[in-house]
């Protein structure tokens, strides 16, 4: 089983989604500049505010619920070839998913790295030296820093995404969680693993449009839906 996952299935560790009917750029649609890098690498006001974002980010202080915790229970019994998660707050890991199931195609907040030279460090401790240096730069080099995560027009980490091409054309089983599968080419895989013979399971609470690919869809919520769902699926 591969499975992909969206924002959705991070809400319920409080963790609000983007483009949910509550969510960040649906309640303000300007904040979506903050990862736009053509914006980001000649702007140092965005620069400021998007570190602001990521300071005041509730993924900090988030904890995994059970639909993450359901994903582990599937490695654990073998049935999980990945998980490409459109996710970067790490809550797979921490609820005991093995990194190396992960398939992070967004990026991760937990790292960042020099724009010039590639110095890589932790984003916690950018973050909290930020009142003294709100548009941090490179100690090595003084070149720009970012987030690992992959900013709008920005290329997806290298091999992540053919990695989860592999998996979802070589799952018997794919369930896509939390996502409205409208970014691509991350939507994609859905078509991928449909045209390659799996099953395909959408869970989530909007209709997306790949709806008429799945056998199944679940509307209810995810941290009640998932679970069930992976029981039901072990138990087959
Ligand atoms: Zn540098």
């Amino acid at each position: 089983m591969t499975i992909l996952a969206g924002a959705g299935i991070s809400t319920g560790s409080g963790i609000p989604d983007f483009r949910g009917p509550d969510g960040v750029w649906t309640r303000d649609p300007e904040a979506a500049q903050l990862l736009e890098h053509s914006l980001y690498v000649v702007d140092a006001d965005i620069r400021r505010r998007t570190w602001e974002m990521w300071r005041d980010s509730p993924v900090w202080r988030a904890e995994p619920t059970a639909a993450h915790r359901s994903l582990v229970d599937l490695e654990r019994a073998g049935a999980l070839r990945a998980i490409c998660t459109q996710n970067f707050d790490g809550l797979h890991q921490r609820a005991g998913s093995a990194p190396g199931r992960v398939l992070e195609l967004h990026g991760s907040l937990t790292g960042s790295r020099c724009l010039s030279c590639g110095r890589t460090e932790p984003t916690a401790g950018i973050l909290a030296r930020l009142d003294a240096d709100p548009d941090p730069h490179c100690a090595s080099c003084g070149g720009l820093l970012a987030t690992d995560v992959v900013m709008f027009g920005e290329a997806l980490p290298g091999g992540v995404f053919d990695a989860a091409i592999d998996a979802a054309a070589g799952c018997d089983v794919f369930v896509v969680v939390g996502s409205t599968l409208t970014v691509q080419p991350v939507a994609s895989l859905t078509t991928v693993a449909a045209e390659a013979g799996a099953r395909v399971v959408i869970v989530n609470a909007e209709p997306t449009p790949y709806d008429h690919l799945a056998e199944r869809v679940e509307r209810r919520p995810i941290q009640d839906a998932l679970p069930d769902l992976v029981r039901e699926l072990l138990a087959e």
